[in-house]
């Protein structure tokens, strides 16, 4: 029952509310709630741990709510891998080739103005034993009717199972609706989300196989999808998988001028015209508890900062295992997320050229396929095998005019690498002795470039200005993801949907906001982490 109230209560609640409605992602429920309760978010101080995209998300969420958030990050930037870094001439981005970005949630975010969004057609060019092709952007009808042309024997699938995947889509728009007002009726998911619900412990192979028996077929629909959550069919949740490929079809894509750097600099940005904090060079080490309710973070320094809310946005075992370590709650957690796996890592190289290089036909990536099936080349990236994994290759001089100074040219050579292959270094890496890890990382570097001058651009190691690469031993240094992981825990059948791990924890004021929480690494999946946690901590309070 709402309590009496006076008139200085009143115009503070009035004020909360108001500040609320101002972000999208607050139910009226919430906000009603903390108004009647006469609730100020401004005495809920919140350290964030981390600022890549799900901790750079969360404080643009609960700093626009009125929250005192302080964000603490170990690197001297912000963004994880949302980053960028100069090498001679160029300025070379460490992660984004892609991400859709809805023009609410950019909106939500405070980035109009600060930020520029390029849409891109993601032109592609494909190359296979058998042929070479360049893909257009295609409406869903034409990419199906295309792939019907080349696959006729599959015609009836093919249709079929795009269709179910956009009706997947269409369901969690519904469901996540629902769930921001807090009108999920769990009992009920069947009826009203009969697609996602069949979807809910199969995995994506599943999926595909009551539709397509051809597994090359398999392979072409699957594009991008290995690529995107480093899984393969077989393991990947088949609500996720039908998700993303729905999503890939039908969305448009974005990259942020000039680099994904300059939108995580605009996020921070916003967080300090919320007057936010954010703090750079500093790892916390230990979140403090009392009567397992956080009341703060310490920094390696042994600084502390008091918090009734911590977020945190560095992986899950650090956050348990090492922050939380004397705590039993925690333990016990940590013992249940010990089943789960780190995500697969990356192998990239980034070139600078000299000569202004736009590709055959403008395409804004290049493709070149293994000849194997998708399995196999899952087998492949893990084992980080550069004469056989597919490699992915980003031409971003054709993402928008001007990337590149006049006269040069910027592109990276991609493929998921397995830890395995690197933690043989581990040790002497961290202890700086990198001679053998470098002639490791020079060989596979060097068989990537050759196996792309062959196949792609001819020529291309004599354009060569300034090259670097980046191994799951540097995402570590940079990160502190284990494994060099770059989607946290990926969505496989058993931690995904309903199984998902969550943004909330057994430790009262904890939230995770990474690709180790809800939604898996990526750009849109950290945004939806951010939007989550503050809307767990506006329930909580
Ligand atoms: C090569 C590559 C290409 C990719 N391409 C795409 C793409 O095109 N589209 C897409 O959507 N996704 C892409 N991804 C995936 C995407 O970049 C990541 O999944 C996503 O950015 C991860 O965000 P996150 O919120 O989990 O945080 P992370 O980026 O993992 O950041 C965590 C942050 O926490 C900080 N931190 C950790 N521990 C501490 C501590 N103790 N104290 C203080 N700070 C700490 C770290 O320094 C880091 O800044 C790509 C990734 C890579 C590596």
């Amino acid at each position: 029952m709402a309590k009496e109230t006076t008139r200085r209560e009143f115009i503070k609640m009035a004020s909360i509310a108001a500040s609320m409605t101002t972000i999208g992602c607050m139910s009226s429920k919430f906000v009603n709630n903390l108004a009647e309760e006469g609730k100020n978010p401004s005495d809920y101080p919140v350290v964030v741990i981390g600022s890549g995209m799900g901790g750079l998300a969360s404080a643009v969420y609960l700093s626009k709510a009125g929250f005192p958030v302080t964000v603490i990050e170990q690197h001297n930037v912000p963004g994880g891998y949302a980053t960028a870094f100069k090498r001679g001439d160029f300025n070379f981005d460490v992660s984004l080739h892609f991400f859709d970005l809805p023009e609410d949630i950019y909106q939500e975010l405070g980035l109009e103005g600060k930020v520029e969004r390029i849409p891109l057609d993601l032109k592609r060019r494909l190359i296979r034993k058998d042929n070479d092709i360049t893909i257009p952007k295609l409406s869903p009808e034409q990419l199906i009717t295309a792939l019907i042309e080349r696959y006729p024997n599959e015609k009836d699938g093919i249709r079929s199972y795009f269709e179910f995947c956009f009706a997947v889509v269409d369901e969690l728009t519904r469901f996540g609706k629902k769930m921001e007002t807090g009108s999920v009726f769990l009992p009920s998911m069947p009826l009203q989300y009969p697609k996602m619900w069949s979807l809910r412990n199969i995995s994506l192979s599943d999926l595909m196989n009551k539709y397509i028996k051809d597994s090359m077929v398999i392979k072409s629909l699957n594009y991008g999808v290995c690529g995107i959550y480093g899984l393969p069919p077989s393991q990947l949740s088949g609500l996720m998988g039908a998700a993303s490929t729905g999503i890939m079809v039908k969305s448009q894509f974005y990259y942020f001028k000039s680099r994904s750097q300059d939108l995580s600099n605009g996020l921070a940005s916003v967080i300090k015209d919320n007057k936010g904090t954010l703090i750079y060079g500093k790892a916390v080490n230990k979140i403090l508890t009392d009567n397992n309710r956080v009341t703060g973070v310490q920094i390696d320094d042994g600084k502390v900062y008091p918090a009734k809310i911590v977020v945190s946005n560095a992986n899950a075992p650090d956050t348990f295992g090492k922050f939380l370590s004397d705590n039993k709650k925690a333990q016990k957690h940590m013992e249940k997320l010990a089943q789960y796996k780190p995500s697969i890592s990356s192998f990239l190289i980034w070139l600078g050229l000299k000569g202004e290089f736009h590709g055959k036909d403008s395409e804004q990536s290049i493709y070149i396929d293994s000849g194997y099936d998708i399995e196999t080349d899952f087998e492949n990236y893990l084992a980080c095998n550069a004469e056989k994994s597919p490699i992915s290759i980003a031409l971003y001089d054709n993402y928008y005019k001007g990337y590149s100074r006049p006269g040069t040219s910027t592109l990276t050579i991609m493929i998921l690498s397995g830890y395995e292959p690197w933690r043989r270094f581990e040790k002497d890496y961290f202890a700086g002795n990198k001679e053998e890890y470098n002639r490791e990382k020079m060989r596979i570097a060097q068989t990537l470039i050759k196996r792309v001058e062959e196949k792609a651009i001819p020529g291309l190691s004599s354009m060569i200005q300034v090259m670097e690469a980046a191994t799951p031993l540097t995402n570590i240094t940079y990160t502190k993801n284990p494994e060099g992981a770059i989607y946290g825990y990926p969505p496989n059948t058993k931690n995904a949907y309903m199984n998902r791990v969550k943004n909330f924890t057994p430790i009262d004021g904890l939230y995770l906001s990474s690709g180790w929480g809800y939604n898996p690494g990526s750009y849109y999946g950290g945004i939806m982490n951010g939007r989550d946690v503050c809307r767990l901590v506006m329930k909580d309070i």
